[in-house]
């Protein structure tokens, strides 16, 4: 262990982990990131297989961003965004309503992904009562969806890991089964599916939709329920009913948005707009802490009043609107355009997708490949046939994530997923060996 390993430990307390495993497996602290590699204090090499957390879109220290901040440090860092403005705030907002789904026309600023869904369930909320649907006091999701931490956020979400010890404190949700493309309870293979598994979901609006404010989704991809990725058909379906029975649609893009499945919003898979949009992650392409909430203007419009009629959204985050996040978020969306990031990204996923299929093809273990866009990810199986799982105690995950480390490799398996989310300029394709150590 290292000097800063040691202080690490004694004054750390690090996220979503057991802190004993840190003993055997102390962090690796970095010192220094260039493109797809980060370098720990040691000199060691990784390759960023994860985006870090699956924010970052153009590489650690990334030239043209890092003078976008500069520059921006020599005019404004932050200012109060209540009553003020500044200048990036305004470009990214415009921007942003340029690039969204049709519907969304208002941005609100707040500072990262869990704040953007607590806005957005507060500000569905609120609409219906506003309305005069007093009734409409309830959120609806699906299975092993992933929204956030917060209260609100584990809410809405429905993975046990992170919410089961907190259910006496968290809003009664109504919960849809998913799907689940995998392990698909139709018969149906991803070719023929028409999202026929959204059944679930219509029986449960028939049944409730008068108690219904809005039902959250991560449009495309389940991403913390392991890259489970889904049918646009259930993203039409579902905004078609949700018309029919005045539910909002809050579409999670925290983790998909930003091209990340292989168009700009996941939501464009499906050719739908919804009525609120959370965005974060790849927002500030990984530099800062950023988040925004879209929303319609009819949404916006309920809460347009004289002040003494209390109609307001009384709803704030200190670094709202933070001008060197904003700025950052400004200069993200150029390289998208000038460097036809979209465009070139099409031909990587292939190439990686290709890639990991050839490799997985004779391995006994790897029950399914699945990708879109710049993602894939495989599900290890202890047998291909049955679909069934190793047991979590073997932290089969987690024994990959331990070996790919000494390779030079970060992987952060999500049970027995092992993914693969790389930022956008990557082009040592050929290094992505990992699949040989499963
Ligand atoms: C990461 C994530 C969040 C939460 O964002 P934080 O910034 O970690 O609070 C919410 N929803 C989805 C889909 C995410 O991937």
């Amino acid at each position: 262990m290292n000097q800063y390993q040691e202080k690490d430990l004694k004054y750390i307390w690090h996220p979503c982990a057991q802190m004993k495993d840190y003993e055997d497996l102390p962090p690796i602290v970095i010192e220094k990131g260039d493109g797809i590699y980060i370098y720990d204090v040691e000199g060691n090499k990784y390759i960023d297989c994860i985006s870090s957390w699956w924010a970052n879109l153009f590489g650690h220290s990334n030239k043209r961003i890092n003078k976008a901040i500069w520059n921006q440090v020599n005019n404004i860092e932050h200012v109060i965004f209540a009553n003020f403005s500044n200048k990036p705030a305004i470009e990214l907002a415009e921007k942003l309503i340029k690039i969204s789904p049709e519907r969304l026309k208002k941005v609100y600023f707040a500072d990262n992904g869990s704040s953007a869904v607590e806005t957005a369930l507060k500000m569905s909320f609120q609409y219906h009562q506003q309305n005069g649907n007093t009734s409409k006091t309830r959120f609806a999701s699906i299975t092993n969806a992933y929204h956030g931490e917060t209260l609100g956020a584990l809410s809405v979400g429905d993975l046990d890991l992170y919410s089961k010890i907190y259910n006496p404190l968290l809003l009664n949700t109504l919960r849809a089964e998913g799907p689940d493309c995998y392990r698909c309870s139709y018969g149906k293979c991803r070719e023929n599916c028409h999202a026929e598994c959204f059944e679930s979901m219509e029986n449960l609006i028939l049944k409730h939709h008068k108690e219904i404010c809005g039902i959250i989704i991560e449009p495309m991809v389940q991403g913390a329920a392991g890259m489970k990725i889904y049918s646009h058909f259930y993203l039409k379906k579902l905004r078609k009913i949700c018309d029919d029975y005045n539910i909002h649609i809050i579409a999670d893009e925290i983790a998909m948005g930003f091209g990340r499945t292989g168009k700009m919003f996941a939501c464009n898979h499906a050719n739908i707009s919804p009525d609120l949009m959370c965005l974060s992650k790849g927002i500030s392409a990984g530099y800062m802490p950023l988040s925004a909430v879209l929303a319609t203007e009819d949404i916006y419009n309920a809460f347009y009043g004289d002040y003494t009629e209390l109609k307001a959204f009384i709803h704030s985050h200190t670094y709202a609107g933070n001008a060197m996040a904003c700025a950052i978020a400004c200069e993200s969306l150029k390289i998208f355009e000038e460097e036809k990031v979209l465009e070139k990204n099409k031909e990587k996923g292939k190439l990686i997708k290709e890639k990991v299929l050839e490799k997985s093809k004779n391995n006994p273990y790897i029950g399914d490949v699945r990708s879109i866009g710049m993602i894939t990810a495989i599900e290890i199986v202890q047998n291909k046939e049955t679909k069934e799982n190793f047991p979590w105690e073997q932290r089969v995950g987690y024994e990959i994530y331990k070996i790919a480390l000494k390779k030079g490799l970060l992987l952060r398996p999500i049970g027995n997923v092992l993914y693969f989310i790389p930022p956008y300029i990557i082009e040592e394709i050929a290094q992505l060996n990992f699949l040989n150590y499963i």
